[in-house]
């Protein structure tokens, strides 16, 4: 019999056990950062733009020089000369006078205002009509609008989008220091399993496992090192796991969890180190194992694909993230469940859902059905003391991860 906590008592848990557990830092050129988790603070050495710059093409001018004028009474101005893209202008504006500035051009000292070309006219040679007035910082951006030196650009913990690559790029950050990937090792065992690149015979089944949680695991920042399938004979798996524990920073077996005579995976986590928990009120994946060797954390996820699969999300997706220094931001939506279902086993249970018209449509699932879950958009929970959810009740869908 499994001594079953509920999930929140797990993840408390996991929480205070394997908190401290953070992976180190790594340098990486700016164009590899892309999906990495930033491991220290940016703060900008410079300014940027690093001189008052024209958002338009047309004339910088004294705001006060062009007070009130229309198109019945253009204020003229005498045309100083012209910026150019990419050179530090030597133009300074006396009163009355104006300067051509393109689009991204540094403006001319002592100017205030760009005028648009639209509302401007160059009435005789040197002579420049202006016929709309405008306001002290009209159409420019100062030194240091976007960002001064010493401001954090993004802090530590951001997972780095190309937008935040362009913001690195824009100061002249080269190379980040980012979140060396937590490694992971995956074992699958079972005597029925059968990899990817071999036939399968009678009886055998392939190994959903593995490809599932590899792939799964990288989405979640990890490095993960495929142990491939063990049999269920306890001294393979003993040492696959004394050999797969030396060089990870986490390991996660599939299969075997239960409490059948085949099922080995409680005693050997116990005989190499600890057992913290062994069963857990959810459904699917009451027989999980959460357990410590050598400090790292150990997992024995069902092997049911669906239930590991959930497994993975509820308990081992956090502690990836936090051991990255980071936390996992869940898109959630709240919307009316399209037919009732009912749910009493005492275990909180999650539902696969497919999202159709604003609805949410359950997934009639047998036990482990892979496709129930390649079916679904996200799910949503029911809570153990609960029997049942009505049809047009409100939901919290949870999405997967895309
Ligand atoms: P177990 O947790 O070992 O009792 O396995 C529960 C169910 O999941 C059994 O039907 C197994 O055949 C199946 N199973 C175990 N491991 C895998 C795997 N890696 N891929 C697909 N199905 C699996
Ligand atoms: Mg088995």
């Amino acid at each position: 019999m499994l001594n079953v906590k509920t999930l929140a008592e797990v993840n408390r848990i996991i929480t205070k056990r394997f908190d401290g557990i953070r992976m180190g830092c790594e340098q990486v050129p700016l164009e590899n950062a892309l999906g990495r988790v930033l491991g220290k603070d940016i703060s900008a050495t410079e300014y940027v733009p690093d001189f008052n710059r024209s958002t338009v093409d047309g004339y910088a001018v004294i705001a006060a020089d062009v007070f009130g004028c229309s198109d019945a009474i253009p204020a003229l101005l005498a045309l100083s000369g012209e910026s150019k893209m990419g050179v530090h202008t030597g133009i300074r504006l006396e009163k009355g006078q104006c300067g051509y500035v393109p689009t991204g051009a540094e403006i001319p000292h002592g100017a205030d205002a760009v005028v648009m070309l639209e509302f401007a006219e160059e009435i005789e040679a040197g002579t420049i009509a202006i016929y709309r007035p405008c306001a002290p910082g009209t159409n420019l951006i100062y030194r240091g609008d976007d960002v001064k030196p010493g401001e954090i650009v993004i802090p530590a913990g951001h997972r780095l989008t190309a937008a935040e690559i362009g913001a690195l790029a824009a100061l002249g950050i080269a190379g980040v220091p980012v979140v060396r990937p937590p490694r992971v090792a995956l074992i699958s065992t079972g005597d029925e399993l059968v990899p990817l690149n071999e036939p399968l015979t009678m009886g055998k089944i392939r190994d959903v496992n593995a490809p599932m949680l590899v792939t799964a695991l990288r989405n979640a920042g990890g490095e993960t090192k495929s142990c491939g399938i063990i049999k269920d004979e306890e001294a393979a798996i003993r040492e696959g796991i004394q050999k797969a524990i030396q060089d990870c920073d986490l390991l996660i077996l599939t299969g075997g969890t239960s409490v059948g005579v085949k099922d080995t995976i409680s005693g050997i986590i116990e005989e190499l180190g600890e057992l913290i928990v062994h069963g857990i009120a959810v459904k699917p994946g009451k027989p999980t194992i959460l357990g410590a060797i050598q400090e790292k954390p150990v997992f024995g996820l069902p092997g049911n694909p669906v239930a590991a699969y959930f497994m993975f999300h509820m308990l081992v997706q956090p502690l990836l993230f936090s051991m990255q220094g980071t936390t996992l931001t869940e898109f959630k939506e709240i919307v009316p469940l399209a037919r009732s279902i009912s749910s009493n086993h005492g275990r909180e249970e999650f539902i696969p859902v497919r999202m159709k018209d604003g609805t949410a449509h359950p997934i009639a699932s047998k036990s482990g059905l892979i496709t129930t879950l390649s079916a679904a958009d996200g799910f949503i929970r029911v809570p153990r003391d609960c029997e049942g959810l009505k049809q047009g009740e409100a939901v919290e869908v949870t999405y997967f991860r895309r």
